[in-house]
């Protein structure tokens, strides 16, 4: 069965390079040419991922964004963009873009990408359904979790199956990037984590670009997560990274 991807794109050259390369891989491949045309076909097939431009003529890729996220927190979302500021790209991941792909771009590096988008997500659907595609939480962050799946810190808990976070009882309300973010901390507490190992964890792969987009990041959980709350649990390791902990 093909993997189907939803293209989203109003400059035709781009468009048409895009639906014939990812034909060439083997994907099918539908185009709309406009935010409304995309949401439309969006609404009216099963994709397994979408390439979204920002740039689009009336409804902006961002908005269009928001309205696939509002309904389907799966399905991956590579964004588009002829800009490179690292605002544009927060705001997006922030609504839940799973990645940004600036223009000019080399299709090898997106075709990468799209591999890569399609792997993650389909190691997630299978975890969701219990079976584990790989030996990551085997490996890993063991240590922090117990039986019924919780993973805690201080006051701190979370629980990925069901996706409930609170501290102290007070519920917290993450984005599905700040999840994954709080996830890796939570399992790696005690370890100061470089902003390298926190983007190729959390952004599955080699993040193209700065990796600001950690501190960024960092800060909405801290925020969420230790303001208002004692002990702090997100620490700055200057020059190195981050570490979650409680501080002796
Ligand atoms: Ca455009």
């Amino acid at each position: 069965m093909n993997e189907a991807v939803l293209v989203i794109e109003d400059e035709p050259k781009i468009a048409r390079l895009l639906e014939l390369e990812l034909q060439y891989e083997g994907y099918q491949v539908g185009k709309a040419e406009s935010g409304t045309e995309g949401l439309e076909m969006y609404n009216d097939g099963q994709w397994d991922l979408i390439l979204l431009d920002i740039m689009l003529p009336g409804l902006s890729g961002i908005e269009v964004l928001r309205r696939i996220r509002a309904k389907d927190a799966m399905v991956p979302i590579l964004m588009l963009t002829a800009k490179d500021s690292v605002e544009d790209k927060v705001s997006g991941l922030d609504l839940g873009a799973n990645d940004y792909i600036t223009k000019p771009f080399r299709i090898e590096e997106l075709l990468a990408r799209v591999r890569a988008a399609l792997r993650l997500s389909a190691a997630a659907a299978a975890s969701l359904s219990g079976v584990s595609p790989h030996a990551t939480h085997e490996s890993s962050g063991h240590a922090n979790e117990d039986e019924t799946g919780w993973l805690t810190a201080a006051g701190l808990k979370l629980n990925e199956g069901t996706r409930e976070v609170s501290r102290d009882g007070t519920p917290i309300e993450l984005t599905p990037r700040e999840f994954d973010l709080l996830v890796y901390l939570l399992q790696n507490q005690r370890q100061v984590l470089s902003r390298d190992q926190i983007v190729q964890a959390v952004w599955g792969y080699d993040y193209y670009g700065d990796t600001n987009v950690v501190d960024v990041y960092i800060r909405y959980v801290r925020k969420k997560v230790d303001n208002g709350f004692n002990p702090p649990l997100i620490h700055t390791v200057r020059g190195v990274g981050y570490v979650l902990k409680e501080q002796s």
